[in-house]
């Protein structure tokens, strides 16, 4: 990610679906006035989506999201229906992608079904109606205007596209109330102290993406962000002169942070903000309390939003397992999971402890939640799961008044 862009968990995630036939691609490059090449579309390729973060206008920073070419054709055709039903997980508006000139088809029909289904707002555009005979116009499969969403345009004649990107536009407005990370927890002039371990997994020459996007808020509040290594914690809060309203750690160093910081103020983490962003804190703290129900032979899902963060890494492969098994005494199985790769069927596990998910969108991080709870499966998140071994997670989510109530059931 460039120094000044959007992340790409807060842009807007446009999905484009459809049957190779369809005209899909050349819709997605009209749209977005680039060519965004679905190598998939060629038969017998690839069958993952492309995605890309790019400025629309008249959207603002979007993620769009090109998927293969849908068909019902044995095996590969399966494959990419459940692919494009991965996507579907992460989508704020879906697009389908219609031949015109032969109307939807069982998948098209599907597809929709689980739009509804997953009540995401999607568009039905019906591609090369400039081939639509005069008979056709009038007879075909036309489509219930009352019912659903649709537009009628041509990738190859630019017809309608202007059109097509504003009724999009109309289904992707975001969400005004949103929580805040930090920002309604300070007042102008507050001091917030961020305490950020650098240690060998830590990125050279940078602050990850979480601690990023917090220092931002807390400057967007008008409050001031004090950022330090944990064994400078005890100083900074002797020499400030006055009390941070609040203090916030990185899990890892969440013993230490707490025995340091004074109980009148307040104490979180990166992944309790994080939590409460994605609006997923109260499961998560809920969940973490069947830590104390495992038994031996149990097992647990430990999940990560993306394949190539060698410091959660190294927390959810190596720490947190450690962590777990001496916190309860159990004999303990772990399995991982990264990236997308989230399993559909969770029925095998017993807990599930993910990552903050910093690069998944809200969407994305409610389906999981979700998935877990349906299956009656607790879900927590690592900072959590930290919090709640050693005794402080009621403290830590001290400033979220209906999450602390939670925890005293
Ligand atoms: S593993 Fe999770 S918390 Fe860590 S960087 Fe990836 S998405 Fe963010």
């Amino acid at each position: 990610m460039g120094m000044n862009e959007t992340p790409s968990a807060d842009r807007v995630h446009i999905g484009f679906f459809g049957r190779r036939n369809a005209g899909k691609s050349s819709i997605v490059n009209k749209v977005t006035g680039q060519e965004l090449a679905v190598v998939s579309d060629v038969k017998g390729t690839t069958t993952d989506p492309v995605s890309k973060a790019m400025e629309l206008l008249p959207m603002g920073p979007v993620v769009i999201i090109d998927t293969p070419g849908i068909d019902d054709e044995g095996h590969l055709g399966e494959l990419r229906v459940r692919k494009a039903k991965q996507v579907l997980n992460r989508v704020d508006v879906a697009v389908l992608v219609v031949d015109a000139t032969l109307g939807k088809t069982n998948v098209d029909e599907e597809l929709i079904h689980i739009f509804k289904e997953k009540e995401i707002p999607y568009l039905v555009v019906y591609n090369k109606s400039d081939l639509l005979s005069e008979n056709q116009k009038i007879n075909a499969d036309f489509p219930d205007r009352n019912q659903e969403p649709f537009i009628y345009a041509s990738a190859a004649t630019g017809q309608n596209i202007y059109e097509l990107k504003e009724k999009i536009a109309s289904l992707a407005v975001t969400d005004d109330l949103k929580l805040r990370l930090v920002g309604d927890l300070l007042e102008p002039s507050d001091f917030a102290v961020l305490v950020v371990p650098i240690d060998k997994a830590a990125p050279k020459g940078r602050l990850i993406l979480p601690q990023q996007q917090t220092i931002r808020d807390v400057l967007e509040a008008g409050a001031a962000a004090i950022v330090i290594k944990e064994n400078e914690l005890s100083n900074t809060l002797e020499t400030l002169g006055k009390k941070p309203k609040l203090v916030i750690t990185d899990s890892q160093v969440f013993a230490k942070v707490s025995k340091e910081t004074p109980k009148d103020i307040w104490l979180t983490s990166f992944s309790i903000l994080f939590a409460r962003f994605k609006g997923n804190l109260k499961t998560a703290a809920a969940g973490a309390a069947a830590i104390d129900r495992l038994k031996d032979g149990d097992k647990i899902l430990i999940s990560e939003g993306c394949t190539h963060h060698r410091q959660c890494d190294d927390i959810g492969t190596v720490k947190l397992p450690r962590w777990i098994r001496n916190y309860t005494g159990k004999d303990l199985e772990f399995e991982y999971s990264s990236g997308r790769d989230f399993p559909e069927d969770v029925t095998k596990y017993n807990l599930i402890v993910h990552c903050g998910g910093c690069m998944l969108n809200e969407r994305e991080m409610r389906y999981r939640q979700k998935c877990a709870l349906d299956q009656e499966i607790p879900i927590t998140n690592y900072g959590i799961a930290i919090a709640y071994m050693q005794g402080i997670l009621k403290r830590c989510v001290e400033m979220f008044p209906d999450v602390r109530k939670e925890l005293d059931v």
